[in-house]
């Protein structure tokens, strides 16, 4: 073991969510130090933070700021609150309290220029969104402080470095490298733990960007990977990733151990583990990574292990992993016996979707070519619909197409687990199963890596689908 062995954790917005929460992180952080002589704390906004700066930057932009008075009360309250109760020092608690105040101020600065524009740039509403992390990162280096830990709060914006896509900036990973370790190594060589903020970077000109909602563990990810970290744990409110849903499936279990291509899948269909650009950098760098629960830290958690050769042998013969659902879901067809073999089809289609900026789950073509089937949000249906029947109006007219049309709402059923990949008969299995539990199946994808089988039934079977599937994973 290393003697300056380096761990990364990043604290999602519940667990920095409340007084309660930064204590328990705070204890998290010191128990870390005990192990790791080196480390780096990265947190979110306090849950619920981001959102409200935007619909704040939301409304300024319709002209509405008559909801300002109640957001800035609402922010100060709850940083407040959590530096009343945490912060014992007056005067580091005064002047953290006045340094959050005066991003809240700032926050009412952007929101009034928004309203007389009457817009918000990208730029702006990232300039907006960077106002959670900027508050919560100076929270909670005091409060780590005031428990006893030597701490320092700074802005990633000095040394994440993206591109200037705003809203989905992505970091030039070279400069980043070379800022990040001169920044962050002479602080943990002094034995302090650099506390910085998850989600923001900023340009080489200093304009600051996000990297996407949720984007704080892709941060980590990004941070652990160019120092590098040794191990990047995710801290979060459950138990690392579950078998399913413990809401649908009372059995659900977590998983120890998850490959990068399962979580992948999972990450896509839509189970809220970790953002789905967090695994890239680190299995890039071979750092390990670890989910845990802030509100249950002796529990190990759930750990990401690369695609080991072990696929071929699943462990315990558990060939699924786990079970998913995404709801409000609409399948759209596109049915017509002039469609078969005509090329350009499927790529008008999904032009016309593209052009709604709606993006597509789940994709199944019969061979005989008489229809294109896919998923999409329920919420966009309508204008891919539309979109649809306008590229195709002539198709429609001379009948080559019969006719688009949409199911009521579904829900994507998908089973993971790298083992499907040399396990003959597990879509037979899978299908036995559901057809036991009576849900209707309306279409089936299985992905080409092998890794998922993806069924649609109807929004009323979901539970049933789900439960049906859960048995399969070994108990
Ligand atoms: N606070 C940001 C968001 O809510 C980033 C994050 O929490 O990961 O999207
Ligand atoms: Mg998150």
């Amino acid at each position: 073991m290393p003697e300056n062995k380096t761990l990364v954790m990043k604290f999602g917005g519940t667990s920095v969510g409340s007084a309660d929460a930064l204590l328990k992180a705070t204890q998290i952080v010191k128990d870390a130090r005990a192990e790791y002589p080196r480390v780096v704390v990265i947190t979110s906004a306090m849950s619920g933070v981001t959102n409200l700066l935007l619909d704040a930057a939301a409304q300024a932009s319709q002209g509405k700021v008559d909801s300002l008075p109640a957001t800035e009360s609402t922010l100060r309250e709850k940083h407040f609150a959590a530096a009343d109760a945490l912060i014992q020092d007056e005067t580091l608690r005064e002047t953290t309290k006045q340094e959050i105040n005066t991003l809240i101020l700032s926050l009412v600065d952007l929101c009034k220029a928004i309203a007389i524009l009457g817009e918000a740039s990208p730029r702006t509403m990232d300039a907006v969104a960077s106002i959670g992390e900027r508050m919560c990162v100076r929270l909670l280096g005091a409060v780590l402080e005031s428990g006893g830990v030597s701490a320092k709060a700074i802005e990633s914006t000095e040394f994440v470095i993206t591109n200037a896509h705003f809203q989905h900036a992505h970091p030039d990973f070279k400069v980043t490298t070379e800022k990040t370790r001169a920044v962050l190594n002479p602080l943990m060589d002094a034995g302090i733990v650099p506390v910085t903020t998850g989600f923001i970077g900023a340009t080489p000109e200093g304009a600051i960007t996000t990297l996407g909602r949720g984007g704080s563990d892709y941060s980590a990810a990004i941070i652990g990977s160019v120092l590098p970290a040794d191990d990047v744990w995710i801290w979060t409110d459950v138990d690392g990733v579950m078998t399913t849903d413990p809401r649908i499936v009372k059995e659900a279990r977590t998983l120890p151990e998850i490959t990068y291509s399962e979580i992948a899948e999972l990450a896509y269909y839509g189970a809220k583990v970790i953002h789905p650009k967090t695994i890239r950098p680190v299995v890039d760098a071979g750092i390990g990574l670890r989910i845990c629960n802030t509100f249950n830290p002796s529990h190990p958690g759930t750990r990401l292990i690369a695609n080991v050769p072990s696929d071929l042998h699943p462990r315990n013969g558990q060939v699924v992993k786990a079970v998913t659902a995404i709801r409000n879901q609409r399948l759209v067809t596109i049915e017509g016996r002039g469609m078969l073999g005509v090329p350009g089809v499927a790529a008008r289609a999904f032009g016309a979707v593209a052009s709604t900026k709606t993006s597509v789950p789940l994709i199944t073509q019969a061979s005989s070519e008489q229809s294109i089937c896919f998923a999409v949000p329920s919420e966009a249906a309508e204008s891919v619909i539309n979109a649809l029947q306008a590229v195709f109006a002539s198709e429609i007219e001379d009948e080559d197409i019969d006719r688009v049309w949409m199911t009521e709402d579904v829900s994507i059923i998908t089973v993971v687990g790298v083992g499907m990949r040399h396990t003959p008969g597990v879509a037979g299995q899978v299908f036995s199963h559901l057809g036991d539990s009576k849900a209707n199946v309306l279409a089936i994808a299985q992905g080409s890596s092998e890794v998922s089988i993806s069924m649609v039934v109807v929004a009323a079977d979901t539970e049933l689908a789900v439960n049906a599937l859960h048995e399969m994973i070994v108990k």
